[in-house]
């Protein structure tokens, strides 16, 4: 299996749900918190907006500023920061892969906030280590155990979890 952009995210909150979602288990639709997070998605910089999919993964925004390319992953908070710039690294790791060398933006229309995402080889290494990761808890029989974690609140898997 080939780990996605969303997975890689994921990992980086909670991996018993990147078990979960490996299930094709839908999480609550319904949750607000999914509901938020797709309304910013759809609404803020449309102007840019380029939805581009490539392989198993989907950029939020490409554009070119001069000769270079740049891609931006819109996110509703950044608390979860750390997820957020291992799935951007993600993207420029695949598109560099396919010869493209990307700057990545992380954009936080809520909070009025853009962070710069360059690939490192320390954010190489750290990325394919994730990706191992993330193969071998897919391959698991069960799921790692429920851990209570700040994002338990907004989870759709929370009856997974706590019920
Ligand atoms: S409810 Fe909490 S422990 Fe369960 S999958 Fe979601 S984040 Fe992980």
């Amino acid at each position: 299996m080939h780990p996605t952009g969303t997975l890689i995210w994921y990992y980086y909150i909670c991996p018993r749900e990147v078990w979960l979602m490996s299930r094709h288990l839908t999480p609550w639709q319904e949750n607000p918190f999914i509901e938020i997070g797709r309304l910013i998605s759809k609404e803020s910089y449309q102007r840019d907006r380029k939805e581009i999919r490539l392989e198993n993964i989907v950029i939020d925004l490409l554009k070119t500023e001069g000769e270079n390319v740049v891609i931006g992953e819109v996110k509703k908070s950044s608390r979860f920061e750390k997820s957020a710039r291992m799935q951007l690294a993600f993207y420029l790791w695949k598109l560099n892969h396919l010869g493209i060398e990307a700057t990545g933006k992380l954009l936080f229309p809520r909070e009025k906030k853009k962070i710069t995402v360059m690939l490192t080889k320390e954010i190489e290494d750290e990325l394919e280590e994730a990706q191992q990761k993330i193969i071998s808890i897919v391959q698991m029989e069960t799921p790692p155990p429920a851990r209570r974690i700040k994002f338990c609140s907004k989870c759709g898997y929370q009856e997974f979890c706590w019920s």
